[in-house]
């Protein structure tokens, strides 16, 4: 049997008040002038409706009065073309309200980007953001999001300002009522389903928000069911490429996924699982209602023939009489159901503020990174340990190295261990939680962390580019420098390859996501590319993580001809599984289960018969013999 799945806790009413204070305020930061336009929009309907009902209600009063057809026809055309032409301005009105709310949407979710992609690197690895990115996820309403504000907040301020209007107007029908009559006891029949409809609507919204709730906070066992979070896997996450999903042709596993999907989700387990559910079970509570809203409307009809009788009422007034009494009745009960579902509506929309209000946990640093015209730089790791947020594991343990500027490094070592995360603690992706990194000595979140970002040009393993122009991909600017970009595309191998984009050349788009001219390109060429944009950047310090994995031997070996060329007077980093590779840089760490067991030139390692690093190297070697 499914676990059940939790409730969302019960918020005091102050806290759906703030919730929605805040999102206000959040709507009005991104449109000062849509909540406005809103009221306007809101008020001139309800004018339009009530004007309508009030122009029916004055032509049967005369109709019934006897009349002048000449002038009754003459205001009745004056009345309906006035109530058309505050219908156009309403559509006109109408029309700019969704285009603003559909930009306010893309504003807001540009908000969310802008913040994912300022904020620590080291919190979006975090657990904390994990969290909270999965719950904007579900809270986003399936794509309604930010819109199921606006259209409930909307629906709010309708329904109030609508009953105003029948109270308003509504209220000469009271003249009619004698002291002595019984209009009270229809009153206090209406006042009574008034209230029980209220009361059944809320009821019925807090059923139908467990039942809601169900879905969109499943637990961790209730995600397999879900066929978002399985297709997810499919396709690598929303934002599917059609590279994606290759593996799921090839080893068929279409089948294993449908297991998880539709079956399940439309297995008799979950339909009994989910007919369980009070929301569901509560079919009963339909019927009552309806009897409420029935009786309801006998009272509010009863109201206005109990005034009619004690005076004399005219027809149009007793209709018009009994539509706002009907109205007012209808848009109580909408009232409560719209602020219910503004207020999760809005609550819902937390996430997303929680994630805005994040403030970064890394310290910045104040010191100006030095900048040294002879790029004398000196590293220092002295006995850093750090584990990845959330992780009990040590990726490093004690970990003290020196270079400085010039040197050639390479890192060598198995799978996992650490090489990548001494880059990125480098890189101060990542503080270490002991001991300290140093550069000419000084601790590096001293530095002022824009400033010291620049000393490093790193290809990632999992780099990406992007879907922009080449040249843009180069230089990670708008702004570059044409003939810079063709250096450093030959100096990677590119410069074959930018031929054959014939006439844009540079300017070729990358990928197919903005232009269907875009370029598609291989595995090795994108590293080229990559490769091509750390050298672009001229930084002092040039980190490669497995820099040749995706190329071919002889582009390989081109690269590494030409790096000494390349890398110049610049520090370099390699990162490699191939030890042949390194074999010509001055140094050599060998990293084994987060630890540094050994340093030295490929000879001194070799020489250490017993080492990991000999180990790998006639593993290695015995793999390049056979082949
Ligand atoms: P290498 O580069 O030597 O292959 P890494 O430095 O990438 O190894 O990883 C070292 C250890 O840290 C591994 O055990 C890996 O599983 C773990 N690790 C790497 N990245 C993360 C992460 N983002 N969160 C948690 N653990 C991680």
């Amino acid at each position: 049997m499914l676990e059940e799945s939790k409730l969302l806790e019960k918020l005091p009413l102050k806290q759906h008040l703030h919730n929605i204070k805040r999102v206000l305020k959040l709507l009005m930061s991104l449109d000062q002038s849509y909540i406005p336009w809103n009221v306007v929009a809101v008020l001139l309907s309800t004018a339009l409706s009530y004007g309508g009902m009030i122009l029916s209600a004055y032509v049967l009063n005369r109709i019934a009065g006897g009349f002048a057809f000449a002038e009754l026809f003459q205001k009745v055309i004056l009345g309906v073309v006035l109530l058309s032409l505050g219908g156009s301005v309403l559509g006109i009105l109408n029309r700019r309200i969704d285009v603003k709310s559909q930009m306010m949407a893309e504003s807001y979710l540009a908000l969310q980007q802008e913040k994912i992609m300022n904020m620590d690197f080291s919190m979006i690895d975090s657990p904390r953001l994990k969290e909270l990115r999965e719950r904007i996820r579900l809270e986003n309403n399936w794509g309604a999001g930010i819109f199921t504000v606006f259209w409930c907040g909307k629906g709010v301020l309708e329904a109030v300002v609508r009953i105003i209007g029948a109270i308003v107007i509504g209220i000469p029908m009271f003249s009619y009522f004698g002291k002595e009559d019984l209009g009270w006891l229809w009153g206090v029949l209406f006042l009574l389903c008034l209230f029980l409809g209220i009361g059944l609507k809320l009821y019925r919204y807090f059923q139908n928000m467990e039942h809601y709730v169900m879905f969109h906070v499943p637990t961790a066992e209730e995600k397999k069911f879900l066929w978002n979070y399985v297709w997810d896997f499919a396709y690598g996450s929303w934002h599917y490429r059609y590279g994606n999903g290759k593996d799921v042709r090839i080893y068929n596993s279409y089948e294993v996924m449908k297991k998880w999907t539709y079956d399940k989700l439309q297995g008799k387990e979950f339909f009994d699982y989910t007919i369980k559910r009070p929301g569901i079970g509560s079919a009963g509570s339909y019927g009552i209602q309806t009897a409420l809203y029935v009786l309801s409307q006998i009272g509010a009809y009863g109201i206005v023939i109990m005034a009619a009788l004690k005076g004399s009422m005219p027809v149009g007034s007793l209709i018009l009489y009994a539509d706002c009494l009907a109205n007012m009745m209808i848009q109580a009960t909408y009232v409560v159901t719209a602020g219910l579902d503004l207020s999760l509506a809005a609550r819902k929309q937390v996430g997303i503020l929680e994630l805005l209000e994040l403030s970064d946990e890394m310290y910045k640093g104040a010191l100006p990174m030095e900048k040294r015209s002879d790029n004398e730089y000196h590293i220092a790791f002295r006995n850093v340990s750090f584990k990845y947020p959330g992780s009990e594991e040590y990726a490093l343990k004690s970990f003290s190295l020196e270079f400085k500027v010039g040197e050639r490094l390479a890192i060598v070592g198995r799978n996992g261990s650490g090489k990548t995360t001494m880059i990125k603690l480098l890189c101060r992706l990542y503080d270490p939680d002991e001991g300290e990194i140093l550069v000419n000595g000084v601790d590096i979140k001293k530095f002022r962390h824009d400033e010291y970002a620049k000393l490093f040009s790193v290809v990632f393993q999992d780099y990406v580019l992007f879907s922009l122009m080449l040249a843009e991909n180069i230089a990670a600017d708008k702004d570059y420098d044409e003939e810079m970009v063709r250096r450093c595309l030959a100096d990677a191998g590119f410069e074959e390859r930018l031929e054959k984009l014939g006439e844009k050349g540079i300017e070729s788009f990358l990928y197919k996501d903005y232009t269907d001219e875009g370029v598609e390109i291989s595995g090795g060429e994108a590293q080229k590319l990559a490769i091509a944009r750390a050298i672009y950047k001229e930084a002092p310090f040039v980190l490669l993580d497995e820099p040749t994995a995706a190329l071919d031997p002889l582009a390989e070996a081109e690269i590494y001809s030409n790096f000494d060329k390349i890398a110049g007077d610049k520090t370099a980093i390699y990162i490699s599984h191939r030890l042949s590779s390194c074999r010509f840089c001055d140094k050599i760490a060998v990293f084994d289960k987060g630890r540094l067991v050994q340093t030295g030139s490929h000879e001194e390692l070799l020489a250490d018969e017993g080492g990991v690093y000999a180990s790998l190297w006639n593993a290695q070697a015995k793999y390049y013999e056979a082949g």
